[in-house]
Formats: structure tokens, sequence, C-alpha cells
């Protein structure tokens, strides 16, 4: 489904990503895991194509300079020099940190604005399933994106990157500042998504554990650079990686 190699970001002269190559196959859920500035946006924004915006835009205002370097692979085409904006009709669809919902717009609007690349019968229809998956978020229809809670603000994200029509969601830390229980429901739902719909997902987390039940296969990064690979079982079975990595 998507095959990146060889990725490199470099912010002026300090490297974010190091020769990151990752893979997620079709239906899969992939987790990447790294602390904090592992790396883990920018290896999100690379494979969006956001980083080319936001590269675009550094050079305009005369900021830093970005450079990005290696290749990307989705469904058998090289995507690398894609437009963010192809990528997302192709398929490609982030979900990025911190929700980034529109906080004067109520629910229905956040989501409608996520529906830009779907047809009016598809809109309607992924509405009603966003609104099965997250039956909170039915209830709460009329209220701004503001006035939600954390948890209510993430189902309206990934809800909104629903709208999209994904064929491989990116979900950059969904479960950044969730309470426990939330938390639980965020993973369950992904997983529920994954099976429903039948996505791909490739999801980053700074801690693995909730999150690695779901995994099928699991990247860490350390900063910048991939450490370790394998699938969930190969990574739960090994007693080093488990209380370094996973806290299990
Ligand atoms: P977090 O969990 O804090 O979101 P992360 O794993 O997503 O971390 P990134 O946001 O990708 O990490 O950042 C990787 C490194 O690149 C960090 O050292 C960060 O400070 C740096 N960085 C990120 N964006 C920029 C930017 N626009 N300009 C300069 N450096 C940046």
């Amino acid at each position: 489904m998507l095959e990146a190699n060889g990725l490199m970001v470099f912010y002026e002269n300090m490297l974010a990503l190091n020769n990151v190559s990752i893979k997620c196959e079709d239906k899969q859920i992939v987790g990447v895991f790294g602390a904090n500035s592992a790396g883990k946006s920018t290896l999100m924004y690379t494979l969006s194509g956001i980083m080319e915006d936001i590269r675009k835009k550094e050079d305009m205002a005369g900021g830093e300079r970005i450079t990005v370097m290696g290749q990307i692979l989705y469904l058998g085409r090289d995507i690398t020099d894609l437009k963010p904006s192809k990528r997302a009709k192709a398929g490609i669809v982030l979900c990025p940190e911190r929700r980034r919902i529109f906080p004067e717009c109520n629910v229905i609007e956040n989501l409608r604005i996520g529906a830009y690349l779907a047809s009016p019968s598809q809109a309607k229809d992924t509405l009603e399933y966003v609104f099965m998956v997250y039956p909170a978020l039915e209830k709460l229809e009329k209220r701004v994106g503001g006035f939600l809670s954390g948890g209510e603000q993430q189902m309206l994200a990934i809800g909104r990157a629903l709208m999209a029509q994904p064929k491989l969601l990116l979900l950059d830390e969904p479960l950044l500042g969730l309470s426990p229980l939330i938390q639980s429901i965020m993973v369950k739902s992904t997983k529920e998504i994954r099976d429903e719909k039948g996505l791909s997902i490739i999801v980053t987390e700074q801690y693995a554990r909730p999150v690695l039940p779901i995994v099928d296969y699991a990247f860490v990064l350390e900063n910048g650079a991939a450490v370790l690979e394998g699938t969930r079982d190969e990574l739960l079975n090994n007693p080093d990686v488990r209380s370094a990595y996973f806290g299990v």
C-alpha cells in the first residue's frame, strides 16, 4: 500500500528524519512510536506531502531551509513529488497532532468541511458511519468545536478525516492528552474503523502500550532514525524491547 524508502528531512542543518524506511501493507495498522521530538510529526507531514507546503511557506518567508529526500511509493506509484492535495485525493488523509479542528464551526460543519473530496452520497453515508462509530458526536451536532472536550475533539478530527474518504489514514498522536478511558475508546474505534472500512492506518504515539494491542507491525523512532521494527508479537516477545520501549 505505502512504502517509504530512505526518508531524510533537514530543518536547516538539523536532521529530523535520518534515512527512515517504513512500510504499511493493505489493511494493516502500523504503529510508529517515539519520544518527544523523535520525528513522528515530521514523518507524517512527509508522507502526506504537507511538508512540501511547510517548505514553500518557509521559503517565501525567507525562513529556514527545509530539505526532503527519499522516495515514497503508494499503491505501486511513485508519489514523492505529488502535491499534498493530490495525495489526499488519492486517499492519503492526515489527522494531525492536536486535532486542528475548526473551533468556531460546529460538529456538523467540521465534518462537512472534511467531505470536500466526497460525492454527496459518500458524504451522507460517511456522516452516518461517523455517528455510528462515535455516537457522542451525534448528540453534539450543533456544538462548536472549541467547546468540545479533548476526547470529543479527537473523535471529530478522526470523523473529519474519514469524511475525506481515506484509503490510508495517518493518525498523528491521537491519544495525546486524553484520559485512559477515552484512550481505550479511541483505540477500539481505530480498530473498528480499519475492520469495517478496510482502510490502512499509520498511527504515531509517544507511548506504545495503549496502541500496541491493535497494531500489526510497528517501528520505533529515536532521534529521527528507525531503530527497531517488527510485528506486534515479535516486539512483545522480546523482553529487552518490552521493558525498554513498551513499559510492559
Ligand atoms: P512530538 O511528540 O513533540 O510531536 P515528534 O516526534 O512529532 O515530537 P517532530 O515534531 O517531528 O517530532 O520533530 C522532530 C525534530 O524536528 C524536533 O527536534 C523538532 O524540534 C524539530 N522540528 C520540527 N519542526 C520543525 C521546524 N519547523 N523547524 C525546525 N525544527 C523543527
